[in-house]
């Protein structure tokens, strides 16, 4: 994987380096992927390169180099979307809604964390960023669909009651991808797997939910954790010490 000290910019392709297209131009999806604030949360967009139609997930902090980056490929948002309500995740939902428009999408279940804000903000002593009203309400089979891509919703409770993943199979609506692709929030990382011990957190279910959901997913599956490097969900059932 590409790095870079500012933003991490990679076409999905470029992963993979023996898949990699003979055109970086015509990418098979649009990925950027932008550690925003002080806990270094991945914020992702998630365009398609034909209608530059995008969702943005987690843009926890550093709005305006989300939407610098929306601009630089002239993307349209058409959903923001949250895998949990911790502030590291949902900081900037209010700025970057007011920008775009688009409509915002979290678990019922992380509702009492997202409204609970100013708690979680004062536990890391900083302030409370702008509470918005949340437009559409996510669950375990939601199908969100945005250019020619779509993405199952998958709850995944454990590290906060109303975690989610959105899995992008391939084939049919993602006709252009290679190998599935997963935005694991803060469930799953490489080598790793998320804290249990914040409010409304369980190792059982966050066990069961990677046991049961994450690693039922093919080999191949590239995951996107919500911190850190990406990862194939082949590589954390043989490595992952916290899943032996
Ligand atoms: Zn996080
Ligand atoms: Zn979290």
């Amino acid at each position: 994987m590409r790095q870079k000290p500012d933003d991490i910019l990679l076409f999905v392709n470029e992963m993979n380096p023996s898949r990699r297209l003979p055109d970086a131009a015509n990418p098979e999806m649009i990925y950027v992927k932008i550690p925003v604030g002080m806990l270094q949360c991945n914020c992702s967009i998630i365009g398609d390169p034909r209608t530059l139609e995008a969702i943005v997930v987690d843009p926890g902090d550093e709005v305006e180099r989300i939407l610098g980056l929306i601009g630089r490929y002239k993307l349209k948002v058409k959903a923001i979307v949250c895998t949990h309500a911790h502030i590291d995740h949902v900081g900037g939902l209010a700025k970057l809604y007011q920008y775009t428009g688009a409509p915002v999408m979290m678990h019922s279940d992380d509702l009492p964390l997202y409204r609970g804000m100013e708690m979680q903000a004062a536990f890391l002593g900083m302030p409370p960023p702008e509470l918005i009203e949340i437009h559409q309400l996510l669950k375990e089979g939601d199908v969100l669909q945005w250019g020619n891509f779509l993405a199952n919703v998958i709850h995944t409770p454990g590290h906060s009651p109303g975690s989610v993943a959105l899995y992008l199979p391939t084939g049919g609506d993602n006709a252009t991808l290679t190998q599935p692709q997963i935005f694991s929030g803060d469930t799953l990382f490489a080598g790793s797997i998320g804290r249990t011990d914040l409010w409304g957190g369980s190792y059982d279910q966050i066990m069961a939910s990677i046991k049961d959901k994450l690693l039922q997913l093919p080999d191949a599956t590239i995951v996107h954790p919500g911190h850190g490097v990406s990862t194939t969900i082949g590589h954390e059932r043989d490595t992952n010490p916290f899943l032996k």
